[in-house]
């Protein structure tokens, strides 16, 4: 195949502005302020489940203090009555022997319904600070969230910006290009990755290989205007300049 030097350069051009393309491409699946946010997400998860169980645990305890409360004042209505008993002087003296022995056991059962309300209550408050850490640390992550996300989506625009600049000038290129020239760079690209790229140093801009000697005859010998290809990969290699160099 043959292409005007002219034909070339722009092909030049196009390919090294694909491999523009496919860094930014690159770039955005693997940007760092989006794994900053995903880790975000993750430990905002993580926080939240936290806080789940937590939330689980205070509830248990505090149908726990309720049922101790409640033990509590049974026993002190039962007090009650059987002090009211006892004042009232009408029980005869086994009754009061009776009354004394279970007042004896509900005082005792009170003072251990009082320290395991007392344990309980403890407990409470422990979980309640540490589902206020907890929660101040959601809420920390909540802030982090937004300004991550915020970072992450000023870079995107960047990139989208830089992009389509570029597809503009892709446009431009590929409608100056001949039919057949750009369809063997396509082809060349589908398969390798990359179309075309220049010769230097003897080296392929595609493979990176460097030619061997035989090689390096034929493609001395070759016109300008013939198109030729690296026998290992076969990228179209040009031995034109870009426009900025
Ligand atoms: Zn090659």
């Amino acid at each position: 195949m043959k292409a005007e030097v002219a034909q070339q350069i722009l092909l030049l051009e196009l390919a090294e502005l694909d491999a523009e393309l496919s860094r930014l491409t690159h770039r955005v699946a693997h940007l760092p302020e989006q794994q900053r946010l995903e880790q975000l997400q993750t430990d905002q998860r993580n926080a939240a489940d936290r806080l789940a169980v937590l939330g689980i645990a205070l509830e248990d305890v505090d149908a726990q203090i309720s049922r101790l409360e409640s033990e509590v004042d049974a026993v002190r209505q039962r007090e009650d009555r059987d002090r009211g008993l006892l004042d009232s002087g009408t029980v005869n003296p086994k009754q009061l022997e009776e009354l004394q022995h279970e007042l004896d056991t509900l005082e005792r059962r009170q003072a251990s319904l009082e320290d395991s309300l007392m344990e309980v209550m403890e407990r409470r408050e422990q979980l309640a600070a540490e589902q206020g850490t907890e929660q101040a640390g959601f809420d920390g992550l909540g802030q982090e969230l937004i300004a991550a996300e915020q970072a992450r989506d000023e870079v995107l625009a960047e990139i989208e910006q830089a992009r389509t600049g570029r597809d503009a000038r892709r446009t431009d290129l590929v409608s100056g290009l001949e039919a057949e020239l750009l369809a063997l760079y396509d082809r060349q690209r589908a398969s390798s990755g990359i179309g075309a790229g220049r010769l230097i140093g003897g080296r392929c801009g595609g493979c990176r290989i460097e030619l061997d000697r035989g090689e390096m005859a034929r493609i001395t010998a070759a016109s300008d205007d013939e198109v030729l290809r690296c026998s290992e990969c076969g990228t179209i290699l040009l031995r034109v300049r870009g426009p900025g160099e």
